[in-house]
Formats: C-alpha cells, structure tokens, sequence
C-alpha cells in the first residue's frame, strides 16, 4: 500500500497554490536581455543586441552582501520597490519563494520579475526610499535562501531519480511553507518504488555530487542531451543549465547547492493523488532536522500525557478515544432515564402550559423532555428553557390535542426571550439571552 501523506486538520502542510510547472522557470532566463545594463557591461545603443549577463543570486549563489547602484526607485499597488544594477536577491520564480533581506537595512518583504527587472519590494517604513543612481547595500536573509537551496535542489536530484529509475516525469514543483512537492506524470506509485526511489536518492546524497551551472548558446544546448520541456516560446539568447554531475543536466534559473552532500538527507512523506498523477510530498536538508525534532517533542509530551512509550502511543490513544465513546453512550442513557423522569413529573402537573428551566443542560435535553411529554400529555404545550444565567436554549412543544398554534407564537417567544428559533408544526426551537423573562414568554402561550 502506498503511504498516503495525511495532513489531518491543519491545513498548514499542504500546498494552498497551485504547484509551478517546471519550465517556468525558463521565464526569468529570457528576461535578462531585455531593459536594464547589468554593472561592467557595455551599454547598449538603440537597436543593439543586449548582451547577456547574470545576477550575483546566479553568479554566486553564496554571496550574502553587495555594493551595487539604484536603478530607479517606484510603487505598485502602495508598495515601494526599488530595481538594481544587480542583486544577490532570488525573485519569486519556478516553484521557489521569492529571497528576503535588506537594502541598506530596509526590510526587503518581497522580490519580483516585473515586464523584465527585478523589483525589490520593501517593507513600509518611516524612511526615505533609495533613488536611482543611490549607491545601496544589499544584505541577503541567508537561512532562508539555504533553505530554499535545500528543497529546491533536492527536487532536482528527486526528478532526476524518479525518471532515471521509473521513466516517471516530473510536471511541477511546489516549495511550501513546510515541506515541498512534486508532482509526477504517474497514478500508479507503490510503497515498494517510493522506498527504492528514497534509497537511491540517499546514495546520491552520499556521493557528494558537485553541483555546477553554465550558461550556453542555442546552438551548443540543441546539441546536450538535456532534460527539459523545452524553452518558452520566443526565447532568445543564452540558456542556464545546472548540472549534478553524472545525474542529470537541466535547465533552471534557480538558485542550487555545490553539492549534494549539502542536501543532508531527503526523506519522502507519501503521496496523494492529482489529476490523473500523483504529488509526491518530501523535505530535505535543515528542515528535515527540524521536522523531526518537532515530532520527537510531540511525542514526548504525548507519552507523558498517555503515560505509554513510543510503540503503545497509538493503542493508548484508541483505547482512551473507545473508553470516550463507552462514556458518552453511558452518559446519554442516563440523560434518556433524567428526561423521563423530568417529563413524568411535568406532565402530572394541572396547568395547560407546562415551563421548566434546566441549569447546565442543553437543547437536545429538552427535546427529549418535550417528545415525552407530548406522548404523556397530548393536550398540554411546553415552553422549556436550559442555559446558565441569560444565555441558553428554548424549546416550544405542542401535543398532538394542543390548541396552541406553535409557528404563530414560537418568533413572539424567541423576541421575549431575546432569541431567535425557528421550527415547524409543533415544535418551535432557538437560543435565548433573556431566560429570565421565561414567565412573560409563558403568557404567550394560553
Ligand atoms: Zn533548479
């Protein structure tokens, strides 16, 4: 049996956007030659082919502070950004979350590629945006970055495997909050292949595989044998392959390791099924150290809490969730005896309206009460209250001999009561914040 990646109810780890397909990260590739002069470079006269350059983010992956220059400075939607000469920040692209950081200690709170330039977007603060032409430093929130590395990087060497071993391609990738996903162009995944494709996986982390990018003309990548959907339409210029040695050649314009020693370890979460595929949930490198720290001090509070080791905490668990159950149906069956009892005793009274109020019972009591008496008591209606001090439930019931007209009365009851209730034929029910005025209610009644 495959295992199912179960999020229970926290949504948390589950990817809440859509997974990126993978050749969009193609998208930022075309866009370096286009607009802005990268610093040291020629700049170009009208009409002149751009050469292509690459960001500091590509050219050293590492590199967590730069000097460079403000292009120009402006807003989007109230937010300022300012455009780089060249920047060490990663924008949102191809599955990986956009870098954070500062400019000159402005809270850098978003990177994005915009009609071809890099926008830094920065954090509202009560300070004076830098301008174009401002020399500027910028300052990369590196354990983040690392971390992006990590999955991003272990996605690379996961599709690489998958399709390698199992001919199962990768259709996108998604770097969540938490843990990541790709998804894979097969249904058919059994638990035996994801333990075979996680052991391989392992070996190659345990090879310390370098890690290289290049950049290489059209003509030299129609020549590689690279794995790739293909470049976007109109594509021009140079392509940026990465390349883990003797795995997989591809193209990616995103940020890698040098090594895939520096994945740590990749461990696979399960899958789940998509769209005629399947999402294959894992989580590499820090995280992973962290994941299971997390579950270690969940499981030491639970041991504590169901006083069992680590192999009995499941059987602890159900055999208190079936000591629960048997508690709720013991309870319920003395409910079902108190509110025979409570109707006998209301029924023998003489009055044609029958009230009563119960501290500390709720709705479904009074129900019960209500249905006896009726069966006891055909010709006589109630009106039964339960709540603790204002606050609570009211219930109207008319026997079958009852002349009360309980849809007519039962939303002038609710208003004495401060309330609203609805109902048909011969009950009328809804929450009460005036149960005080239960005998001027009454009086509505006959
Ligand atoms: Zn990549």
């Amino acid at each position: 049996m495959v295992p199912k990646y179960r999020s229970g109810k926290s949504s948390a780890d589950v990817p809440e956007i859509a997974s990126t397909p993978l050749w969009s990260f193609f998208s930022h590739v075309t866009c370096h030659f286009t607009g802005i002069r990268r610093s040291g470079g020629p700049r170009p006269t009208q009409g002149e082919t751009v050469v292509p350059d690459i960001f500091a983010y590509e050219r050293d992956p590492r590199l967590t502070r730069l000097e460079t220059t403000v292009v120009r400075s402006g807003g989007e939607e109230g937010r300022s950004y300012v455009v780089l000469e060249d920047t060490i920040l990663y924008p949102e692209g191809g599955g990986q979350p956009a870098d954070r950081g500062t400019i000159d200690s402005i809270e850098v709170c978003d990177v994005q590629r915009v009609s071809g330039e890099v926008r830094h977007f920065l954090a509202p603060q009560r300070v004076t945006v830098p301008r174009g032409g401002d020399l500027i430093t910028v300052e990369l929130a590196w354990g983040r970055r690392f971390d992006h590395m990590q999955q991003h990087t272990g996605q690379h060497l996961l599709t690489a495997i998958a399709e390698a071993t199992f001919g199962w391609a990768t259709t996108a990738f998604h770097l969540g909050e938490r843990i990541s996903d790709i998804e894979l162009d097969t249904s058919d995944v059994r638990a035996e292949q994801l333990e075979e494709l996680e052991e391989a996986v392992a070996a190659e982390i345990r090879a310390a595989r370098p890690i290289t990018t290049k950049q290489v003309s059209p003509d030299e990548y129609g020549l590689m044998p690279v794995r790739s959907r293909g470049l976007p339409s109109g594509h021009a210029g140079s392509v940026r392959l990465v390349e883990i040695d003797g795995i997989d050649l591809n193209t990616c314009g995103g940020t890698h390791l040098s090594s895939t020693a520096e994945l740590e370890g990749l461990k696979l979460l399960g899958t789940e099924s998509v769209r005629g595929g399947a999402r294959l949930f894992y989580v590499a490198g820090v995280r992973l150290r962290r994941l299971h720290a997390a579950h270690h001090a969940r499981n030491a509070e639970l041991r504590s809490l169901f006083g069992a080791s680590d192999d009995e905490l499941v059987a602890a668990a159900a055999a208190k969730l079936e000591q629960l159950r048997e508690s709720q149906r013991t309870l319920r069956s003395i409910e079902d005896n108190l509110a025979t009892a409570c109707a006998a005793g209301l029924a023998q009274r003489v009055e044609p309206v029958l009230i009563s109020h119960w501290p500390g019972r709720d709705l479904s009591f009074l129900q019960r009460v209500a249905r006896e008496v009726g069966r006891l008591a055909p010709d006589r209606v109630v009106l039964l209250t339960a709540g603790e001090g204002e606050s609570g439930a009211f219930l109207i019931g008319a026997g079958e001999a009852s002349p009360c007209d309980v849809p007519e009365v039962g939303p002038q009851v609710a208003e004495v009561l401060g309330g609203r209730g609805g109902g048909s034929g011969r009950f009328f029910q809804g929450r009460a914040t005036a149960l005080s005025r239960l005998e001027e209610a009454a009086s509505l009644l006959g």
